[in-house]
């Protein structure tokens, strides 16, 4: 990055990190060094802390209370943010519900969510996927039928990270079985609350409770919780994933575990032994680091195409697909080099083992290394993200 910085950007750099060491007190930075992981509270909190800076919503344009930067500008906030640990920004309301509202939603809908969005009042999550239908998502059942000036949904949500701490779900419902199947799909506001609407816990490989089931029975919801028309709900959805997978890159978090990877590599090992003199696993590294390299330069490029006026195409998978597996090679270098010495330490939602300090780079290692196998999966999968690459870019008809 420092290659391609303009003096301004530099300084706006430099405003970032004065911004950052002012607005997070000395409790959240010990949890960041420590490696102990944040709770949904302390994402409230730094929400309400960049809200308060002018940094709530970077992305969004001015008048709904954004920044209206670049797309490098955003690109510098999120990596200052990771790279001085701060609670990550949630997606669902900033990066997904709040951009579709502002392209599709009605006066009211704008006026009243988008504000809660910014201030940290609402809490958003994406009930899309159903047990038959993920990658295959024009196959969703969940239906919605009409009854005078309300929806009644019945059905059944699968995977919605966040619906234990959300209490607004947006989602896709079948309100008309005929035409295409992509054609009888809306997008409807539900709020967690409604009576009939359960949401159970899965547990994720580690540990953790990162999403769960939502049962929708005779769920009540108003018309006007309805998003653009009814029956377009797959349009709107399909330009929300676009906005998922330019978001999902991962530069930043890529470079910190480069940079938690280099801190291993120059500590010794329980029997004084250095995993650097291993030139088979530097090589690696080395390959791992100039493969970051080369996705950044090439997120930068598409952004200035993004800056020119261009929508983002079907491309924007490739930085999806290339970030985590840059991620999950990085996490498996990591964990190579630090052995056994991670597996005590693996802290969970009930809070973290004891651990001396010097260990304190090793904290949350082994789920992040387990966990982060989804990203190939969740915002799609890289095999469906290939398909839809080599038909659309490259013109092969499977
Ligand atoms: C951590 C995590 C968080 C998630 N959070 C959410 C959320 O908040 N909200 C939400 O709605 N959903 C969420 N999801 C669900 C996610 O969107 C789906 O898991 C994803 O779309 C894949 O669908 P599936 O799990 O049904 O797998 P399937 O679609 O059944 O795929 C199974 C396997 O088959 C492959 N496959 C499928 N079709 C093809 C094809 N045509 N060609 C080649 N290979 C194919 C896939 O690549 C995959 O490897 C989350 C998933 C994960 C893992």
């Amino acid at each position: 990055m420092e290659l391609v910085l303009s003096p301004a950007d530099r300084a706006f750099r430099d405003e970032l990190r004065a911004f950052i060491a002012r607005a997070r007190p000395a409790w959240l930075a010990d949890k960041a060094e420590r490696g102990i992981p944040f709770n949904h509270e302390d994402e409230k909190f730094w929400q309400k802390q960049l809200e308060a800076g002018g940094y709530g919503a970077p992305a969004w344009p001015l008048e709904y209370g954004g920044t209206a930067w670049s797309p490098l500008r955003c690109l510098l906030l999120a990596e200052e943010l990771a790279l001085h640990q701060c609670p990550r920004q949630l997606p669902y309301g900033l990066g997904m519900v709040g951009p579709i509202l502002m392209a599709y939603g009605s006066a009211q809908q704008k006026a009243y969510f988008l504000p809660r969005i910014r201030h940290g009042e609402d809490w958003w999550c994406q009930g899309y996927s159903e047990r038959d239908a993920g990658s295959d998502l024009a196959a969703l059942r969940t239906k919605a039928v009409r009854d005078g000036d309300q929806y009644v949904v019945n059905g059944h949500k699968i995977w919605t990270s966040t619906a234990h701490q959300a209490n607004w779900m947006f989602t896709l419902v079948r309100t008309s079985d005929s035409g295409k199947p992509q054609q009888g799909i809306s997008f409807l506001l539900i709020p967690i609350d409604s009576p009939g609407l359960t949401v159970r816990p899965l547990l994720a490989i580690d540990g953790n409770r990162r999403f769960n089931e939502v049962f929708l029975d005779d769920v009540r919801v108003p018309v006007e919780n309805l998003v653009g028309e009814e029956g377009q709900g797959w349009t709107y959805a399909n330009a929300l994933l676009q906005n998922e997978r330019l978001m999902i890159a991962d530069i930043s978090r890529n470079k910190k575990r480069l940079a938690r990877l280099r801190k291993l590599l120059a500590t010794p090992r329980y029997d004084g032994s250095k995993a650097s003199s291993d030139i088979g696993l530097m090589r690696r590294v080395a390959e791992a680091e100039v493969d970051l390299k080369i996705l950044e330069y090439t997120t930068l490029r598409f952004m200035s195409e993004v800056e020119a006026g261009r929508k983002p195409g079907a491309e924007v998978s490739l930085l999806k697909i290339r970030g985590s597996e840059i991620g999950q090679a990085l996490l498996a270098l990591s964990l190579e080099v630090a052995g056994t010495a991670a597996l005590p330490f693996a802290p969970t939602d009930q809070g973290a083992n004891a651990y001396p300090e010097e260990y304190d780079g090793l904290l949350g290692l082994v789920e992040e290394h387990f966990f982060y196998r989804a990203a190939s999966i969740y915002g799609g999968s890289t095999e469906v993200l290939k398909n839809v690459m080599a038909r659309r870019l490259l013109g092969v008809r499977a």
